[in-house]
């Protein structure tokens, strides 16, 4: 298999027709991420940021036709934030009554099991979606602030959310279901749902359509590596299995987070140490994975420090391959054969050592990277060598348009295409 040039390529979302563009918006606690994207050609038109939102000094950046513009200013909550995007958009450009905006896309973190796909907007969504806060108590509240915000200021577009967990609702039982007590993991939705799942989406259809194969005839497994990380078993684009659970926090090693621990090892500390369970929680979540082991959370400083000969650095990645090679070999044995491993975000793009190790010494499960190919930049491309049964793949997620494409799909009641070359 190889790369089918860009221009050769069937661009299965022309079918869309002219929509204009979509707004994309990701609320955070205390940040507001947006970008305007073409859904067709899946360019972004505009992005930018608000970040530190309810602090003294707030941070706006703005990205159009390739200037940056940033200024600093007190941004008191989310309603504001939204203002001031919006007021970059008049003042910088393009201004949003020319780009003509078809649909405003929420990235929202926790779908439950109620949401397995993008949904448009009402006040009925609002409700359903704030019920589901007890599961994602620190993202959930803030996707649902932005999309009254949004409604408000941007009342007469479409509002469509787009859910963190909508892919991996395609999970089988024996994959979501954890071992323990049915009567409570039932009242209380304790199951696992998965996260990325825009991002897994994406990258194995964009696998097969880089490839010129269709997605229903690929295995493959997708490595999410950004400052979170997950990885996903996908056969013939449907989920398998998933590393994230209830809540972002298991599986892999990830930047702040610890990723797979024992449940024992809380229970240990809440008796011993005597913390609550705030503690264990920000414990788990901002103080472990690659920070806690190294004191630094960005792989840029994690290699400096590794090539300094820092001993706590070295471990921090051993473990974070450990870790992922686990998975690799699990979700092998789960697929029965894998026609393409996936690198993607931020780390699995970037960092040519982790996907060296990650599959160094495979060879004989037909696993390989070659170490020139490795070591190029650039968008997608193949960096395993010819003899190799499994490609191992590079793929630049882009999650706004995967988002965007989804929002037109929801309003104009389309079927995602998937059917790769035909389409
Ligand atoms: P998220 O969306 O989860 O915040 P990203 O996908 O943007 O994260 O990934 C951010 C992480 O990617 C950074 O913390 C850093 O560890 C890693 N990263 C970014 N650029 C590089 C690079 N050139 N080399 C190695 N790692 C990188």
């Amino acid at each position: 298999m190889s790369i089918v040039p860009e221009a050769e390529r069937p661009n299965p979302y022309s079918a869309y027709g002219a929509h204009g563009s979509v707004l994309v918006l990701n609320s955070g606690s205390s940040s507001l991420k947006y970008q305007l994207v073409n859904p067709v050609g899946g360019e972004a038109i505009a992005a930018g940021t608000v970040e530190r939102i309810g602090e003294p000094s707030g941070i706006v950046t703005h990205t159009f036709a390739g200037n940056r513009t940033r200024r600093e200013l007190e941004v008191p909550d989310h309603g504001e934030a939204l203002r001031l995007a919006l007021g970059m958009f008049d003042e910088i450009g393009p201004r949003l009554a020319d780009a003509g905006i078809y649909a405003v896309g929420h990235r929202v973190v926790h779908g439950g099991a109620e949401f397995s796909g993008p949904v448009v907007v009402d006040d009925a969504i609002i409700d359903r979606i704030e019920a589901l806060v007890p599961l994602a108590p620190l993202h959930n509240p803030a996707n649902v602030q932005g999309i009254r915000v949004a409604r408000e200021l941007l009342g007469d577009v479409p509002h469509v959310a787009v859910f963190d967990t909508a892919f991996f609702q395609g999970l089988p039982p024996a994959a979501y279901t954890y071992a323990i007590d049915r009567e409570v993991a039932t009242e209380h939705g304790v199951r696992r749902y998965g996260f990325h799942g825009t991002s897994h989406q994406y990258v194995a259809g964009k696998v097969a359509r880089v490839l010129g194969r269709r997605v229903q005839d690929l295995n493959t497994i997708v490595l999410h590596l950004g400052n979170g990380a997950s990885a996903s078993a996908v056969r013939g684009g449907v989920p398998v299995d998933t590393s994230m659970g209830l809540t972002p926090l298991e599986g892999l090693v990830m930047g702040t987070r610890s990723g797979d621990v024992d449940p024992g090892v809380l229970f240990h500390l809440a008796r011993n140490a005597g913390l609550g369970v705030d503690e264990l929680d920000t414990l788990l979540n901002k103080r472990s994975g690659v920070l806690g082991l190294s004191g630094v959370n960005d792989f840029r400083e994690l290699r400096s420090l590794i090539d300094a000969g820092d001993e706590d650095a070295q471990l921090a990645f051993d473990v974070y391959i450990h870790r992922l090679r686990k998975y690799v070999g699990a979700y092998a044995a789960l697929l029965g054969r894998v026609d393409v491993i996936a690198f993607t975000a931020g780390v699995g793009e970037n960092d040519v050592d982790v996907r060296a190790a990650v599959c160094a010494d495979l060879e004989g499960l037909g696993i390989a990277v070659d170490p020139e190919r490795n070591a190029q930049r650039g968008g997608e491309r193949i960096v395993s060598p010819d003899w190799a049964q499994t490609l191992v793949m590079v793929i630049p997620t882009m999650e706004e348009l995967a988002i965007a494409r989804q929002c037109v799909e929801a309003v104009d009641h389309l079927e995602p295409p998937r059917a790769v070359t035909a389409g």
